[in-house]
């Protein structure tokens, strides 16, 4: 049965060929192919830079828009949701 898994950095759907890669090319179960390639993060960035970069690129995609919710409102969300997420976690 597939689950539906979310990207352990940015919180987007993982859906087939949105998988990111490990060294070897085989495919990585936890992030996407934007925050994850060929065994590594793309981009060594703070959470707070990754909610940034996902809220301009869900406005900028109309994601937003198609969801009926304000800038403001999916800022709130992320700021829930992303601290839970595995990449950003307080391990202490
Ligand atoms: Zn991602």
């Amino acid at each position: 049965m597939d689950e539906m898994t979310y990207c352990q950095s940015c919180g987007m759907p993982l859906t087939k060929g949105t998988h990111g890669t490990e060294h070897d090319g085989s495919q990585n179960s936890e992030y996407c192919l934007y925050c994850y390639k060929h065994g590594a993060f793309v981009d060594d960035c703070t959470m707070e830079d990754m909610i940034a970069i996902s809220l301009q690129h869900m406005k900028e995609s109309g994601i937003l828009e198609e969801q009926g919710k304000t800038e403001e409102e999916t800022l709130e969300f992320m700021n829930s949701f992303f601290p839970d997420l595995k990449r950003w976690k307080k391990s202490s």
